[in-house]
């Protein structure tokens, strides 16, 4: 007899859904479960973990970091890794970012972009405050990150904390001039400090893509109207969409740029977020009010950040593009049966992501058609997580044919027991 449990999981029904699995261990793209179970990790266990799970190098990194410096106060101290990583960060990031503040998690990133976007135009003497953001979005689950996000169900309790921000419509496909239109009819009222989005695709409102033209194109409408824009590459980071960053297939360079997930191989948690020159400037002066007024107590750990050191010498030394190429092109392989069959629609694909849309009577967020999804691929020995139901695959670049395999012969299975 094992007694109840006092964890609280997240974004988890305890009243319907099933224990929890308890793993024990990962490997490459797999994990193991204490009783004996291996299942594939196709969403790369929520889209953090990019060449497998404990990658040696990485590992390795961890164990000599955590033999010189454990943790250490940020603000008037520093380190060699965080040193390191933040001149790499700025070699390999688009252009024109040149300052690296960390944090901890995706949501810290966007709550830090939100704060240096209103302290630049205060410091500018100017009132601008208010943010613009696309409809659909997801940027975290703190209170700035859930303001700028969608609002729904997942937030309607804490509505009356979220602040106002202006939506404009989603670029769906045939739709794309109407949202560079409302873009700058919203930057014309004058009160914008910043737009943010999540470069390409819009990830946990439900894997939509839109295309590299758009993504210029609301670069260039923010720049007409010198208003902000920042990137949350939090998901779209690492590899994702197919380049090492999604603004590099806009040819664009955000002003602020958030990222998270990918950055440690999903090793341990670490956030940054990076700007522009005049946003640090800005803050930049001997009047101490003006001081960028934001720490996590783990800013830039050492050990985290020496793991993602260790993540971008991955990216140099090994053929990470290659792999991330190959499922790409098998994704594209594998979703063609999928494309004229009426039991799917929106099939679509960007880089390592796969996605599909299960017709469903009933196919909201809150239906029971995702968590069913998700008992048979679990059956199966597969973790994929259905967004209602859209079912996505996003797994490690070292996962191989034959595990991808296994994941769309059970999407087809499913399907059919679905109705
Ligand atoms: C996951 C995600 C976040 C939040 O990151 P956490 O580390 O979970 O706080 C923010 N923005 C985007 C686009 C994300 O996908």
């Amino acid at each position: 007899m094992t007694s109840r449990s006092p964890v609280w999981h997240p974004f988890t029904q305890h009243a319907v859904q099933p224990e929890a699995v308890m793993i024990s261990k990962g490997e490459g793209a797999w994990l193991e479960a204490a009783d004996g179970r291996r299942i594939f990790d196709a969403i790369s266990s929520w889209w953090v973990v990019t060449h497998g799970h404990r990658h040696p190098h990485i590992m390795q990194a961890i164990k000599q970091q955590a033999d010189r410096l454990d943790q250490v106060i940020f603000a008037g101290f520093t380190h060699e890794p965080a040193e390191k990583l933040a001149r790499r960060l700025v070699e390999i990031t688009p252009p024109e970012l040149e300052y690296v503040f960390f944090s901890d998690s995706g949501s810290t990133s966007v709550e830090v972009a939100l704060k240096m976007a209103l302290g630049f135009w205060r410091h500018h003497g100017s009132n601008r405050n208010r943010i613009l953001a696309l409809e659909g979005a997801y940027h975290g689950d703190t209170i700035g990150g859930m303001s700028v996000g969608e609002r729904g169900v997942f937030n309607a309790p804490y509505d009356p904390l979220l602040f106002d921000v202006q939506r404009i419509p989603f670029p769906a496909a045939g739709r794309e001039q109407a949202t560079l239109d409302a873009l700058d009819a919203a930057c014309m009222k004058g009160d914008v400090a910043a737009l943010i989005v999540e470069p390409l695709v819009l990830g946990a409102g439900g894997m939509l893509i839109y295309p590299p033209h758009v993504l210029a194109g609301m670069k260039r409408v923010c720049a007409a109207h010198e208003i902000l824009f920042i990137a949350d590459e939090v998901m779209t980071g690492w590899g994702r969409t197919g380049t090492l960053f999604a603004c590099e297939q806009a040819d664009i360079s955000p002003d602020i740029a958030c990222y998270s997930k990918g950055l440690t191989g999903g090793s341990l948690p670490l956030a940054v977020t990076l700007c522009r020159a005049d946003i640090f400037d800005a803050h930049y002066s001997a009047d101490r009010s003006r001081t960028f007024f934001h720490s996590s107590s783990y800013t830039a750990n050492p050990i985290a950040c020496a793991a993602a050191l260790a993540n971008l010498e991955i990216w140099q030394r090994e053929p990470v593009m290659e792999r991330i190429s190959a499922i790409a092109a098998f994704h594209q392989d594998k979703l063609a049966r999928f494309r004229d069959d009426e039991r799917f629609s929106n099939v679509r694909q960007i880089g390592t992501i796969a996605a599909l849309d299960l017709a469903a009577k009933d196919a909201g967020y809150l239906a029971d058609i995702g968590p069913r999804l998700y008992r048979g691929f679990l059956a199966r020995g597969l973790l994929v997580r259905p967004l209602g139901n859209t079912i996505y695959i996003m797994p490690p670049y070292c996962s191989t044919a034959h595990d991808l395999d296994l994941v769309y012969d059970a999407v087809d299975e499913l399907a059919d027991e679905s109705d």
